[in-house]
């Protein structure tokens, strides 16, 4: 059988499928030898641990927000959360929910506040922070009509796959 044919569409979608998975297993490496946070996942590197299981890490900020602004881990190495698979993405905000409640608990805030920037370390990480106002990580920079925001909410719906 030629490789490029397909009996049915079901099997050309178990292909894609079976590509999304090697694919994704390739973007998720067991660990990065400069990755700070691997080095904490290690124990090379201290930390303030607030959680821990087989599959993910939360630790306190450094330069946190405000007391308790927690940072929540994969302890694969992935870039970006979205690289994680499903599985290991619903493990990771499991965790999110987690310490979360935990915070709200401990901290008593009055809003807990999620955040994903990305810029700063190269490995997947939420920011859990306890939240007293709106200010405490609010940056607007960008004031769209509503015609920009409908275009954009339009080319958003065309990328979801
Ligand atoms: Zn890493």
């Amino acid at each position: 059988m030629p490789w490029a044919r397909f009996e049915s569409s079901k099997q050309f979608e178990q292909l894609v499928s079976t590509l999304r998975v090697l694919k994704s297993s390739h973007t998720m490496t067991k660990s990065s030898p400069e990755c700070i946070f691997c080095k904490i996942v290690a124990g090379q590197i201290p930390s303030q641990k607030v959680f821990e299981d087989a599959d993910t890490l939360a630790f306190l900020d450094i330069k946190p927000v405000n007391n308790g602004h927690t940072l929540v881990i994969p302890k694969i190495h992935v870039p970006y959360f979205y690289d994680l698979d499903n599985k290991n993405y619903a493990k990771l905000m499991q965790t999110v929910k987690n310490v979360s409640r935990a915070i709200e608990h401990a901290v008593k805030p009055a809003k807990v506040g999620l955040l994903v920037k990305g810029f700063d370390v190269d490995h997947a990480h939420i920011h859990v922070i306890p939240l007293n106002n709106n200010a405490d990580i609010q940056a607007t920079t960008f004031s769209p009509t509503d015609k920009q925001l409908a275009e954009t909410a339009e080319n958003l719906r065309k990328g979801i796959k």
